[in-house]
């Protein structure tokens, strides 16, 4: 069988998995960039941060060496900003928007100097916030993954004492167990946790499942206020004969072996499929090519125009080497002796717009078939349904509903992919906020946005 573990050398799994967007090489380079921001007014780039940092005053910060102030301007609007400097996909939000488009010149880097000042700051330890004293009230969180942080920062800062429920061993959620290697190491997962709770007041206990080891009915009896943070997880299915075969497997899975196991530990085949094209279908693809496949092809049944990746993720994909194969959708997985052998697939073609407006592919009466011994399935991922309708939480398939935060059980609330079904890192980190001030609310505090200190504001060099 061709898949197997341990390819390459340490050396090639290094560089194979080296920093995909290097920091800037030296503080020179940073404040050259820094210095060509026009700091619109009305900041078309903060408008389109989900967590609205304030981009142009952090990058004037930058411009006068205070990297203290430029990290706290990023950090109050987003506590997992050094993250999203890494992972957020800026290319359609922050970065898409700056006006240096309209001049058909390269937008302001601006995640590249998000992560300057935010990385400083994680390097250096510095304490940016502080807690009001204790409110007197503790609120529990299902979750460590960006909302549940995100959250229970907020909380944290308010005097409110957080105690977060975690079924993984690691906090970071999906920044820890989902996203590509090359994009954050979990050294740099814990790293940025560890900086979180860094404030105090936030417990985190490892281990501990919603609907396993704890319940709903426990945490609102032992708690003020409960945020479910829990996110999506299970894989798609295809539902198409061959999907049992030795050698399909899921990308979340796939990706979540890799990140929680020596490079050299996660099997790869020779010839890889990945069905999908999806941020999680191109994290799939170029690991698995970086992994040592020797050909990697992205089976996606609709075309270039209505890919849900972007452009900037579906080049990364072609510059590692793996092959688009456009308008095809998966028939049947096939195999010998139980092992993977090939995908046999339909080729598509365009029909009517469905509701969303996307047109909606159909079978053009082809098939053709394409050798594999690896299959790995990037549909999306589905919401908890059966943990969230147990519950007795209302919900749209999995998807729990909430009005400003707050679910249909009281004192009860709800943030991040359980509510949206998945979507970026950054929503969720906004969803944590949300749900910070409306338990704020309903506990009758209030949140107060705290103004920098001149501790802050000093310059560093
Ligand atoms: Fe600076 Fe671009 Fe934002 Fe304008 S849109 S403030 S130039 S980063």
């Amino acid at each position: 069988m061709s898949i197997r573990s341990n390819r390459l050398t340490a050396a090639e799994y290094a560089h194979n998995f080296s920093d995909v967007h290097p920091p800037f090489e030296s503080r020179e380079a940073a404040l050259v960039e820094a210095e060509r921001c026009l700091r619109c007014y009305d900041a078309p780039c903060t408008k389109s941060c989900p967590t609205s940092i304030d981009i142009p005053k952090f990058i004037k910060q930058i411009t006068t060496d205070n990297v203290k102030g430029s990290a706290h301007t990023i950090f109050q609007s987003n506590i997992m900003g050094a993250g999203c400097s890494r992972v957020c996909p800026v290319e359609k939000l922050c970065e898409g928007s700056c006006v240096y488009n309209l001049m058909h010149e390269d937008p302001i880097a601006i995640a590249k100097l998000q992560r300057y000042s935010t990385e400083m700051a994680m390097e250096k330890n510095w304490k940016l916030f502080t807690r009001k004293p204790s409110a007197g009230r503790r609120v529990a969180i299902v979750g460590a993954g960006p909302a549940g942080l995100s959250c229970a920062h907020v909380l944290a800062r308010e005097g409110v004492d957080v105690t977060i429920f975690e079924k993984e061993a690691k906090g970071g959620g999906l920044m820890t167990y989902g996203i590509a290697a090359y994009k954050v190491t979990p050294q740099f997962c814990q790293d940025e946790v560890d900086y979180i709770l860094s404030i105090g007041g936030i417990d985190i206990r490892y281990g501990q499942e919603l609907g396993n080891n704890i319940t709903l009915a426990q945490l609102k009896d032992e708690y003020d206020a409960v945020f479910l943070g829990f996110g999506v997880g299970l894989a798609r299915q295809l539902n198409i004969p061959g999907e049992e075969l030795n050698g399909v497997v899921d990308a979340i899975s796939f990706i979540y072996h890799l990140r929680t196991n020596e490079l050299a530990a996660t099997a790869v085949g020779d010839r890889v499929i990945v069905v999908g094209l999806g941020m999680t279908a191109i994290d799939a693809a170029t690991q698995a090519k970086r992994l040592g496949a020797k050909e990697v092809t992205i089976v996606y049944r609709r075309t270039q125009d209505e890919m849900p990746c972007t452009q900037v993720e579906l080049d990364l994909a072609l510059l590692d080497g793996c092959h688009i194969e456009w308008l095809a959708a998966p028939k049947e997985v096939l195999g010998t002796d139980g092992t993977v052998t090939g995908l046999v697939c339909h080729r598509m073609k365009l029909g009517e717009p469905d509701a969303s407006g996307r047109r909606s592919p159909v079978p053009a009466g082809e098939e053709f078939t394409i050798g594999a011994d690896m299959v790995i399935k990037a549909a999306g991922q589905m919401p908890f349904e059966g943990l969230v309708a147990g519950l007795d939480l209302q919900h749209v398939s999995g998807k729990v509903n909430v009005s400003s935060s707050a679910t249909n059980i009281e004192g009860v609330f709800a943030g991040g992919d359980c509510v949206n079904g998945g979507r970026e890192v950054v929503d969720a980190v906004q969803a944590g906020k949300d749900g910070a001030a409306a338990i704020m609310g309903y506990l009758g505090l209030s949140v107060e946005t705290r103004k920098a200190t001149r501790a802050d504001i000093q310059p560093i060099f």
